[in-house]
């Protein structure tokens, strides 16, 4: 339905047609839910949009607020709509498998968890082969943790600063972004080493100068011996910063003469997201020890995973662990139906061809605005730095707030983070198009065109 499109004037760039009328919708509206948000919710109310958005509805890369107004979706319930919203053939494996068997537990058989394993597990490279499932990015970090500290019979764990890694207690410890740190975050053993931030460290794009950092912390304040090294590869939720080059492998190379294992936070850039490779730390050419997933690996239905190589997984192959919901049938039907739809339509390369496009129109745009400080990622992985000037790097707070706003009220929603909020982070569903891409990007030069 045309009219209920977002076009709040003329001359404004226009979102690509899509055919297809959502349902009608008679539901409580935003002020009622907010209300009821308030009183039975949590009352801070994390909430991204100061007129508050009630999404009734979403196809592929759009959604649909309650009155059927489109919107664009380029940030996938934070990189998590890997495939597309309500895509069919997910649709369907998730319909099939929860008419037939919902839930029992992983204390019987069932073939949907074993051949999904089998299948997830012929997409890592090396010897990792064993899965856990599990139900959040933080629970997958809290085992890995665990792992590495059964394996190595130590205890201290690295973690980058910048980094997100989830806000359970003991995942919040590994967290080093003070957005996401309380108090209560259980940071005993864990150490977080300088970030390898081409943009914003003080070595630049060498990866290799950073890594002097972790093995000066290992030989001071460790006993020389660690558990392990968690690293996203492009930090999600710290502003889409890629780790520099040669980073990577200088650091698991210390991690390993240091007996630690290498641990991949894969949580947002696996699947093929960042376009370049499958998983996003093969960009930097390394194998972990363990990789953790989440996020887009089940397509919005809380899966998540541990994977590793049978040698560590035999710490607790001497062990009972058990975990009720993890990989039961109906995620593990979604998670499968990802990896085939990934594979049938070809996503990677899509990420690839469109990243790139969408990184050559961004950095036309810096060159058009000033307060675009920085472009960076990989693929549908991407972040755009807002400075108040570009010598001195001054986060562009208030107006990456304006302009966020005014990306909505065009039609477009995209995320918002780094350290000091002052970040777009692009990161839509897998089947984002060029024509998507050429309309956020004019959507954003429109908006910045009137600051
Ligand atoms: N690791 C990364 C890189 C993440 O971005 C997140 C969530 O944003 C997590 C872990 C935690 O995942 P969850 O929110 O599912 O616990």
């Amino acid at each position: 339905d045309a009219s209920k499109e977002v076009r709040p004037e003329a001359g404004v760039p226009q979102m690509p047609a899509f055919d297809y009328t959502p349902q009608p919708y008679d539901g409580p509206k935003a002020d009622e839910i907010l209300a009821k948000r308030k009183k039975f919710l949590n009352p801070a109310l994390f909430l991204y949009y100061k007129k508050h958005l009630n999404i009734v509805e979403g196809k592929m890369q759009y959604l649909f607020d309650e009155s059927g107004r489109r919107y664009l979706d380029a940030f996938a319930g934070i990189v998590t709509v890997s495939v597309g919203h309500g895509h069919p053939t997910v649709v369907d494996a998730v319909v099939k498998q929860t008419k037939l068997l919902q839930h029992t537990t992983t204390i019987y058989l069932h073939h949907a968890i074993a051949n999904y394993a089998e299948a997830l597990a012929q997409r890592m490279p090396g010897n990792l082969k064993v899965v856990y499932f599990v139900n959040s990015g933080s629970e997958a970090n809290d085992m890995a943790m665990m792992m590495a500290r059964l394996y190595t019979g130590t205890f201290d764990i690295v973690s980058l600063r910048n980094a997100y890694h989830g806000m359970s207690p003991s995942t919040m410890g590994l967290t080093a972004h003070s957005t996401w740190k309380y108090n209560v975050a259980q940071g005993f053993g864990v150490h977080h080493v300088m970030n390898p931030d081409p943009y914003r460290g003080p070595f630049g794009a060498d990866g290799k100068l950073y890594a002097n950092d972790l093995a000066n912390l290992i030989e001071s304040a460790t006993p020389g011996r660690i558990a392990g090294f968690f690293h996203e590869t492009i930090q999600g939720v710290g502003g889409a910063v890629e780790l520099a080059p040669g980073y990577l492998p200088a650091a698991y190379d210390i991690v390993r003469k240091a007996g630690g294992l290498c641990i991949a936070d894969e949580v947002q850039t696996g699947f093929g997201r960042t376009g370049s490779n499958f998983w996003g730390f093969q960009n930097q050419g390394v194998t972990p020890d363990i990789v953790t997933l989440a996020k887009g690996i089940g397509n919005g239905l809380p899966l998540a995973a541990v994977v590793t190589t049978p040698e560590i997984a035999q710490v607790l192959a001497q062990r009972l662990h058990f975990n009720t919901y993890g990989g039961n049938p109906v995620c593990s039907a979604a998670g499968h139906a990802v990896l085939e739809v990934l594979e049938k339509e070809k996503r990677q390369a899509h990420c690839a061809t469109v990243g790139d496009h969408l990184l050559h129109r961004l950095r036309a745009l810096q060159d058009k605005h000033d307060i675009i400080g920085n472009v960076r990622g990989r693929g549908l992985m991407l972040g755009v730095e807002l400075v108040k000037d570009r010598t001195t790097k001054a986060p562009a707070k208030e107006e990456t707030l304006l302009l966020f706003e005014q990306l909505k009220d065009l039609g477009v929603l995209v995320g918002k983070g780094g350290l000091h909020g002052n970040v777009f982070r692009i990161k839509p569903p897998m089947c984002f198009s060029m024509e998507d891409a050429d309309f956020l990007v004019d959507a954003m030069d429109h908006v910045m065109s009137k600051l």
